[in-house]
């Protein structure tokens, strides 16, 4: 492979082995404000999904004012994530001996994104570490990954995306004509689109060299 793409979050680690205690500050603002606009049921739901599903699609769903998701995102900035407080993946350690080009591409609010980086001590595993911030203009990971090909002159049928997400980062390295790699989680299907399937990163190397000899 000429490079390999790996998501952040449920690819990394899984946001379930994060721990919800540093971001209790962030859930109380935003419950005190949001309480004007929306009932505690639904509350509830945007906290559960905050987990689990991208930042911008979440608050979309809710009728929410922009300004007053600013203030609370500015707590979220706040955030210090300790490597106590999250979990890696099995195997994450294996990530440089996978490629030499390793690159981390993810989306979310960037302070706290690169907390997480942090928190995990894999910084030095990937060539470039991509934070698309998904509430601005003209974010998304298609035309990231499209820039990376172009930058590196890579062609896209030797590169791998790892992630979790069918309609994000598989979505678009498929698109994009690259070898896609879902990393199971519980509770989530198999997406069609993917070439194979990883527990952990202790099974990519060998995954990497079955999707190589693998046309499309
Ligand atoms: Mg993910």
């Amino acid at each position: 492979m000429q490079a390999i793409i790996y998501d952040l979050d449920d690819t990394l680690y899984p946001t379930h082995a994060l721990s919800r205690i540093p971001f209790q500050p962030f859930f109380s603002h935003f419950h005190h404000w949001s309480s004007a606009y929306i009932t505690n049921e639904q509350f509830q739901e945007v906290v559960k999904l905050l987990w689990t599903r991208p930042i911008d699609e979440v608050l979309r769903k809710f009728p929410l004012p922009l300004e007053k998701i600013g203030e609370s995102l500015k707590i979220l900035q706040e955030i210090q994530i300790d490597a106590s407080d999250i979990t890696a993946t099995s195997g994450v350690n294996l990530i440089p001996t996978f490629c030499n080009n390793n690159i981390l591409v993810t989306s979310g609010i960037p302070a706290l994104q690169w907390a997480k980086v942090r928190a995990l001590a894999v910084g030095d595993y990937f060539k470039e570490i991509i934070v698309d911030n998904p509430l601005l203009p003209g974010a998304g990971k298609q035309p990231l990954f499209a820039r990376l090909i172009k930058k590196y002159h890579w062609d896209p049928k030797f590169i791998a995306v790892v992630g979790d997400n069918p309609d994000t980062e598989l979505q678009a390295g498929h698109n994009l004509g690259m070898k896609i790699i879902q990393i199971k989680k519980s509770g989530t299907d198999k997406s069609p689109l993917a070439d194979a399937y990883i527990n952990d990163f202790h099974d990519l190397k060998q995954v990497l060299k079955q999707v190589r000899l693998k046309g499309r």
